[in-house]
Protein backbone atom coordinates (compact mmCIF):
# COMPACT_ATOMS: atom_id res chain seq x y z
CA UNK A 1 0.00 0.00 0.00
CA UNK A 2 0.99 3.62 -0.66
CA UNK A 3 -0.35 6.64 1.95
CA UNK A 4 0.34 10.16 0.44
CA UNK A 5 0.13 12.66 3.13
CA UNK A 6 0.20 16.38 2.53
CA UNK A 7 2.92 16.01 -0.09
CA UNK A 8 4.26 19.06 -1.13
CA UNK A 9 6.77 19.89 -3.87
CA UNK A 10 8.83 22.59 -4.99
CA UNK A 11 11.36 23.52 -7.81
CA UNK A 12 12.22 26.80 -7.26
CA UNK A 13 9.98 29.67 -6.31
CA UNK A 14 6.99 26.93 -8.15
CA UNK A 15 4.79 25.40 -6.18
CA UNK A 16 4.28 21.63 -8.10
CA UNK A 17 2.39 19.39 -5.79
CA UNK A 18 0.23 21.45 -3.06
CA UNK A 19 -0.90 18.90 -0.56
CA UNK A 20 -1.33 15.68 -1.84
CA UNK A 21 -3.09 13.02 0.03
CA UNK A 22 -4.51 10.02 -1.04
CA UNK A 23 -3.99 6.15 -0.41
CA UNK A 24 -3.50 2.66 -2.83
CA UNK A 25 -4.34 0.01 -0.80
CA UNK A 26 -2.50 -3.39 -1.31
CA UNK A 27 -3.85 -4.38 -5.00
CA UNK A 28 -5.59 -1.58 -5.84
CA UNK A 29 -5.13 0.07 -9.67
CA UNK A 30 -5.26 3.80 -8.88
CA UNK A 31 -5.55 6.24 -12.03
CA UNK A 32 -4.37 9.57 -12.40
CA UNK A 33 -5.57 12.03 -15.02
CA UNK A 34 -5.41 15.25 -15.15
CA UNK A 35 -4.09 18.41 -18.07
CA UNK A 36 -0.69 18.99 -18.58
CA UNK A 37 1.67 20.56 -15.91
CA UNK A 38 -0.50 19.38 -13.04
CA UNK A 39 1.79 18.04 -11.41
CA UNK A 40 1.06 13.98 -12.26
CA UNK A 41 4.96 13.10 -13.08
CA UNK A 42 6.31 14.99 -10.26
CA UNK A 43 3.91 13.20 -7.80
CA UNK A 44 4.46 9.97 -9.29
CA UNK A 45 8.22 10.41 -9.23
CA UNK A 46 7.53 11.42 -5.68
CA UNK A 47 6.36 8.15 -4.69
CA UNK A 48 9.93 6.30 -5.63
CA UNK A 49 11.98 9.18 -4.73
CA UNK A 50 13.29 9.83 -8.27
CA UNK A 51 12.10 13.05 -7.11
CA UNK A 52 12.64 14.40 -3.28
CA UNK A 53 9.26 15.44 -1.82
CA UNK A 54 9.93 19.24 -0.30
CA UNK A 55 7.39 18.50 3.02
CA UNK A 56 5.07 15.58 3.66
CA UNK A 57 4.86 11.91 4.04
CA UNK A 58 5.02 9.10 1.54
CA UNK A 59 4.35 5.49 3.40
CA UNK A 60 5.47 2.60 1.46
CA UNK A 61 4.42 -1.23 2.73
CA UNK A 62 4.51 0.97 6.22
CA UNK A 63 7.95 2.58 5.60
CA UNK A 64 8.24 6.32 5.35
CA UNK A 65 10.37 6.67 2.50
CA UNK A 66 11.01 10.37 2.70
CA UNK A 67 12.79 9.84 5.77
CA UNK A 68 16.37 10.56 4.85
CA UNK A 69 17.93 7.74 6.17
CA UNK A 70 16.25 5.47 3.63
CA UNK A 71 18.00 2.93 1.16
CA UNK A 72 17.05 4.50 -2.05
CA UNK A 73 18.10 1.80 -3.91
CA UNK A 74 15.99 -0.16 -1.59
CA UNK A 75 12.90 1.65 -2.62
CA UNK A 76 13.16 2.24 -6.12
CA UNK A 77 13.90 -2.08 -6.35
CA UNK A 78 10.68 -2.62 -4.63
CA UNK A 79 8.61 0.05 -6.79
CA UNK A 80 8.36 -0.65 -10.05
CA UNK A 81 8.32 2.26 -12.94
CA UNK A 82 7.33 2.66 -16.29
CA UNK A 83 7.87 5.66 -18.48
CA UNK A 84 6.77 6.76 -21.73
CA UNK A 85 9.75 6.66 -23.50
CA UNK A 86 10.51 3.06 -22.33
CA UNK A 87 13.94 3.91 -21.27
CA UNK A 88 15.70 0.47 -22.37
CA UNK A 89 19.50 0.49 -22.61
CA UNK A 90 20.14 0.48 -26.52
CA UNK A 91 23.34 -1.12 -26.65
CA UNK A 92 21.92 -4.13 -24.49
CA UNK A 93 19.84 -6.96 -25.87
CA UNK A 94 16.79 -7.74 -24.19
CA UNK A 95 17.93 -10.17 -22.01
CA UNK A 96 20.83 -8.37 -20.68
CA UNK A 97 18.32 -5.39 -20.48
CA UNK A 98 16.12 -7.57 -18.02
CA UNK A 99 18.97 -8.87 -15.90
CA UNK A 100 21.07 -5.52 -15.49
CA UNK A 101 19.57 -4.83 -12.46
CA UNK A 102 18.36 -8.13 -10.88
CA UNK A 103 22.25 -9.19 -10.96
CA UNK A 104 23.31 -5.55 -9.74
CA UNK A 105 21.13 -4.19 -7.23
CA UNK A 106 19.37 -7.38 -5.49
CA UNK A 107 22.67 -9.77 -6.41
CA UNK A 108 21.22 -12.85 -8.23
CA UNK A 109 23.32 -15.07 -9.95
CA UNK A 110 23.58 -14.77 -14.09
CA UNK A 111 21.44 -17.94 -13.99
CA UNK A 112 18.63 -16.94 -11.43
CA UNK A 113 18.33 -13.47 -13.57
CA UNK A 114 18.12 -14.88 -16.66
CA UNK A 115 15.65 -17.55 -15.08
CA UNK A 116 13.07 -14.48 -14.05
CA UNK A 117 13.96 -12.73 -17.04
CA UNK A 118 12.36 -15.34 -19.34
CA UNK A 119 9.73 -15.82 -17.37
CA UNK A 120 8.94 -12.25 -17.32
CA UNK A 121 9.46 -11.87 -21.33
CA UNK A 122 6.59 -14.77 -21.68
CA UNK A 123 4.52 -13.37 -19.75
CA UNK A 124 4.56 -10.05 -21.59
CA UNK A 125 4.25 -12.60 -24.48
CA UNK A 126 8.20 -11.61 -25.86
CA UNK A 127 9.67 -14.96 -24.97
CA UNK A 128 11.02 -15.24 -28.25
CA UNK A 129 12.86 -11.76 -28.36
CA UNK A 130 15.44 -12.44 -25.72
CA UNK A 131 18.52 -11.81 -28.07
CA UNK A 132 16.83 -8.79 -29.63
CA UNK A 133 17.98 -5.19 -29.46
CA UNK A 134 15.81 -2.63 -28.79
CA UNK A 135 15.85 -0.62 -31.97
CA UNK A 136 14.72 -3.52 -33.73
CA UNK A 137 11.73 -3.64 -31.72
CA UNK A 138 8.62 -1.85 -32.18
CA UNK A 139 7.29 1.03 -29.64
CA UNK A 140 4.84 -1.63 -27.65
CA UNK A 141 7.41 -4.31 -27.82
CA UNK A 142 10.01 -1.76 -26.50
CA UNK A 143 7.43 -0.68 -23.84
CA UNK A 144 6.33 -4.32 -22.73
CA UNK A 145 10.01 -5.28 -22.10
CA UNK A 146 10.22 -2.52 -20.08
CA UNK A 147 7.02 -3.65 -17.90
CA UNK A 148 8.74 -6.75 -18.13
CA UNK A 149 12.18 -5.31 -16.65
CA UNK A 150 10.47 -3.68 -13.76
CA UNK A 151 8.70 -7.03 -12.82
CA UNK A 152 12.03 -9.01 -13.00
CA UNK A 153 12.69 -6.69 -9.58
CA UNK A 154 10.14 -8.60 -8.25
CA UNK A 155 8.18 -5.11 -7.07
CA UNK A 156 5.34 -4.64 -4.68
CA UNK A 157 3.96 -1.95 -6.75
CA UNK A 158 4.10 -0.35 -10.64
CA UNK A 159 4.25 2.78 -11.44
CA UNK A 160 3.26 4.10 -14.65
CA UNK A 161 3.50 7.15 -16.49
CA UNK A 162 1.65 7.79 -19.50
CA UNK A 163 2.97 4.03 -20.76
CA UNK A 164 0.84 4.38 -24.18
CA UNK A 165 1.19 8.26 -24.71
CA UNK A 166 4.47 7.34 -26.97
CA UNK A 167 3.25 4.93 -29.18
CA UNK A 168 1.22 4.17 -32.36
CA UNK A 169 -2.60 3.61 -31.86
CA UNK A 170 -2.40 0.04 -33.37
CA UNK A 171 -0.09 -0.72 -30.61
CA UNK A 172 -1.13 0.69 -27.25
CA UNK A 173 -3.70 -2.50 -26.93
CA UNK A 174 -1.06 -4.92 -26.65
CA UNK A 175 0.69 -2.74 -23.95
CA UNK A 176 -3.21 -2.05 -22.26
CA UNK A 177 -3.21 -6.07 -22.06
CA UNK A 178 -0.39 -6.84 -20.41
CA UNK A 179 -1.34 -4.00 -17.74
CA UNK A 180 -4.81 -5.24 -17.33
CA UNK A 181 -3.40 -8.94 -16.70
CA UNK A 182 -1.16 -7.33 -14.03
CA UNK A 183 -3.90 -5.57 -12.51
CA UNK A 184 -6.11 -9.12 -12.99
CA UNK A 185 -2.95 -10.79 -11.08
CA UNK A 186 -3.12 -8.54 -7.77
CA UNK A 187 -0.41 -5.75 -8.52
CA UNK A 188 -0.80 -2.51 -6.53
CA UNK A 189 -0.37 0.01 -9.49
CA UNK A 190 -0.37 3.67 -10.34
CA UNK A 191 -0.82 4.76 -13.67
CA UNK A 192 -1.27 8.17 -15.41
CA UNK A 193 -2.87 7.96 -18.57
CA UNK A 194 -4.87 9.49 -21.25
CA UNK A 195 -6.36 5.78 -21.61
CA UNK A 196 -10.50 6.87 -20.19
CA UNK A 197 -11.57 2.87 -20.99
CA UNK A 198 -8.37 1.64 -19.21
CA UNK A 199 -9.24 3.91 -16.04
CA UNK A 200 -13.12 3.06 -16.14
CA UNK A 201 -12.38 -0.65 -16.80
CA UNK A 202 -9.37 -1.87 -14.86
CA UNK A 203 -8.90 1.35 -12.44
CA UNK A 204 -10.61 0.50 -8.39
CA UNK A 205 -9.77 4.54 -8.37
CA UNK A 206 -9.62 7.58 -10.73
CA UNK A 207 -7.83 10.84 -9.12
CA UNK A 208 -8.30 13.91 -11.41
CA UNK A 209 -5.52 16.87 -10.60
CA UNK A 210 -5.45 20.09 -11.85
CA UNK A 211 -2.90 23.11 -10.65
CA UNK A 212 -0.89 20.30 -7.91
CA UNK A 213 -4.00 19.41 -6.04
CA UNK A 214 -6.48 16.90 -6.31
CA UNK A 215 -9.56 18.13 -7.10
CA UNK A 216 -11.54 15.06 -7.49
CA UNK A 217 -11.33 11.28 -6.80
CA UNK A 218 -13.89 8.04 -6.61
CA UNK A 219 -14.80 5.33 -8.75
CA UNK A 220 -13.84 5.52 -12.17
CA UNK A 221 -17.26 5.00 -13.85
CA UNK A 222 -18.98 7.96 -11.39
CA UNK A 223 -16.10 10.67 -12.15
CA UNK A 224 -16.01 10.04 -15.37
CA UNK A 225 -19.65 9.89 -16.04
CA UNK A 226 -20.68 12.28 -13.29
CA UNK A 227 -17.65 14.46 -12.27
CA UNK A 228 -18.52 16.99 -9.44
CA UNK A 229 -16.35 19.48 -10.20
CA UNK A 230 -16.49 22.17 -12.74
CA UNK A 231 -12.47 21.35 -13.62
CA UNK A 232 -13.07 18.20 -14.03
CA UNK A 233 -15.93 18.48 -16.08
CA UNK A 234 -13.93 21.21 -18.59
CA UNK A 235 -11.51 18.30 -18.82
CA UNK A 236 -13.06 15.35 -19.47
CA UNK A 237 -14.83 17.04 -21.83
CA UNK A 238 -12.15 17.49 -23.79
CA UNK A 239 -10.58 14.36 -23.60
CA UNK A 240 -13.54 12.01 -23.64
P1 LIG B 1 2.20 16.23 -18.59
O1 LIG B 1 0.79 15.79 -18.75
O2 LIG B 1 2.59 17.24 -19.62
O3 LIG B 1 3.17 15.09 -18.48
P2 LIG B 1 2.36 16.54 -15.69
O4 LIG B 1 1.02 16.63 -15.07
O5 LIG B 1 3.06 15.25 -15.64
O6 LIG B 1 2.27 17.07 -17.20
P3 LIG B 1 4.69 17.56 -14.34
O7 LIG B 1 5.66 17.02 -15.32
O8 LIG B 1 4.60 16.87 -13.03
O9 LIG B 1 3.25 17.66 -14.98
O10 LIG B 1 5.06 19.08 -14.14
C1 LIG B 1 4.36 19.91 -13.24
C2 LIG B 1 5.05 21.25 -13.19
O11 LIG B 1 6.34 21.10 -12.64
C3 LIG B 1 5.23 21.91 -14.55
O12 LIG B 1 4.99 23.27 -14.39
C4 LIG B 1 6.69 21.66 -14.86
O13 LIG B 1 7.22 22.67 -15.66
C5 LIG B 1 7.32 21.65 -13.49
N1 LIG B 1 8.51 20.77 -13.43
C6 LIG B 1 8.52 19.44 -13.59
N2 LIG B 1 9.74 18.93 -13.44
C7 LIG B 1 10.56 19.99 -13.17
C8 LIG B 1 11.96 20.12 -12.91
N3 LIG B 1 12.76 19.06 -12.88
N4 LIG B 1 12.42 21.36 -12.67
C9 LIG B 1 11.60 22.43 -12.69
N5 LIG B 1 10.28 22.38 -12.93
C10 LIG B 1 9.75 21.17 -13.16
MG1 LIG C 1 3.80 13.95 -17.08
Amino acid sequence: AIEVRNLHKYFGENEVLKGIDFTVDQGQVVCVIGPSGSGKSTLLRCVNRLEEPTSGQIVVEGEDITDPEVDLNKVRSRIGMVFQQFNLFPHLCVLDNLTLAQRRVLKRDKAEAEKIARANLEKVGLAEKADAYPAHLSGGQQQRVAIARALSMDPDMMLFDEPTSALDPELVGDVLDVMRRLADEGMTMMVVTHEMGFAREVGDKLVFMDGGVIVEEGDPREVLSNPQHERTQQFLSKVL
